[in-house]
């Protein structure tokens, strides 16, 4: 029987409650198609603090590094808010992702029928639903650019600078053309060629990684025009593919018009397909050891390892089919509910798709 090593890392707040789901429907997953699942514990951001004095101890990271995929709850809370910024819970998220060279972060935007309402947007515009995935190159460009402060012309002046190599362009052109073969074949790549000489060099290399992949449709957009198009006619996007600054504004409008921070999951990947899993939400210190947590980010993310870490496409499907029939079926977390929903805790949320699979 197949068996793959998962490193968990709960974190902090709402982060071991929703943890403890999303393992429960893995394990579910792993009994009923027939594979083995080897977790691993360990600790990141205030709880590794408060047993380190290190939000990503080494120990965290050499588990995560000997792991076929990690997922990861939240971190963060006001008791370690006072601490300086590389000693902060957050300060283990970005040590993390760095260490373990995850260039790639993937992001859907899928709205679930029963949840249409929960859209900005609602039926004016989301029609039958909407299943878009941004993904942004997160090791590049402007953020990791050089940078400083200057003096010009006798005033001060501060600059960064935005470059990219050829390599870091190609791997993540190939992994949305990839990704694209295994939803609806298109591949919209977001630039800024009219002014930028970076995004004039990222389209030409973007087209010629297109000649390998004549069966998926390639369009481009300037970053201000798919912004616009985004809320216009969300419909028309399969796969986004950009760098890190336009990825991060675009990944958030994105995942925004599904209208709620607890059902969105996230993967970030590298070039061997390790990923770290996680929900886009935070640690949620309001709400947490209450079972009010929305489990579903997480159960989510859960489905996004076994498509992009396990290939395993057929039993990813089956936990986002059981988030619908639950769905479906009007069971709900506060944060989601609808006015006939019957509201059911973070427990019974992760019972209620477990049993569904
Ligand atoms: P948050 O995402 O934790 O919470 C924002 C709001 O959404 C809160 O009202 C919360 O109750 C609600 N919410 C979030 N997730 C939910 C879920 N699964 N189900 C139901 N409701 C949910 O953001 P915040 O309040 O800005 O930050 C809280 C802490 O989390 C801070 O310490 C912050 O630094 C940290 N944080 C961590 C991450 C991460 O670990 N990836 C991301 C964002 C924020």
């Amino acid at each position: 029987m197949k068996s793959y090593k998962v490193a968990v890392l709960p974190g902090d707040g709402i982060g071991p409650e929703v943890i403890r789901q999303g393992i429960k429907v893995l394990d579910k997953v792993s009994d009923v198609y027939g594979f083995k699942v080897e977790y691993t514990y360990a600790d990141i951001g205030g709880v590794a603090i408060d047993k380190t004095g290190e939000p990503l101890p080494s120990e965290t990271l050499s588990i995560c590094k000997s792991s076929d995929a990690i997922l990861m709850g939240a971190v963060g809370g006001d008791k370690w808010d006072g601490l300086p910024l590389n000693k902060r819970p957050e300060a283990g998220l970005l040590g993390i992702r760095s260490g373990l060279g995850v260039f790639a972060n993937f992001r859907p935007a899928k709205i679930f029928a029963p949840l249409k309402d929960a859209s900005p947007l609602k039926d004016r515009i989301i029609g039958d639903g909407l299943d878009i995935l941004v993904l942004r190159e997160l090791t590049g460009g402007i953020y990791f650019g050089e940078r400083g402060r200057t003096t010009r012309d006798g005033e001060p002046v501060a600059y960064d600078t935005m470059t990219y190599k050829k390599s870091e362009i190609e791997r993540i052109a190939h992994l949305a053309f990839q990704i694209a073969r295994t939803r609806n074949n298109k591949v919209t790549s977001v630039d800024k060629a009219n002014i930028l000489e970076v995004s004039r060099f990222w389209r030409e290399i973007v087209i010629d990684v297109s000649k390998q992949y004549p069966d998926v449709e390639l369009n481009h957009l300037y970053v201000d025009n798919a912004a616009m198009q985004l809320v216009i006619k969300p419909e028309q996007f399969d796969v986004i593919v950009t760098g890190n600054m336009f990825g991060d504004i675009l990944s958030d409008e994105a995942s925004m018009l599904t209208g709620s921070i607890g059902m969105l999951p996230s993967a970030s990947l590298d070039s061997s397909g390790v990923g770290l899993y996680e929900p886009v939400h935070g640690s949620a210190p309001d709400i947490a050891g209450q079972n009010k947590a929305n489990p579903l980010a997480t159960i989510l993310s859960v489905a996004m390892m076994l498509k992009y870490s396990f290939n395993m496409e057929e039993e990813s499907r089956a936990i986002e089919d059981a988030v619908l029939k639950v769905l479906e079926e009007g069971f709900m977390t506060l944060d989601i509910a609808t006015e006939n929903a019957k509201i059911i805790g973070c427990d019974e949320m992760g019972d209620a798709v477990a049993s569904k699979i």
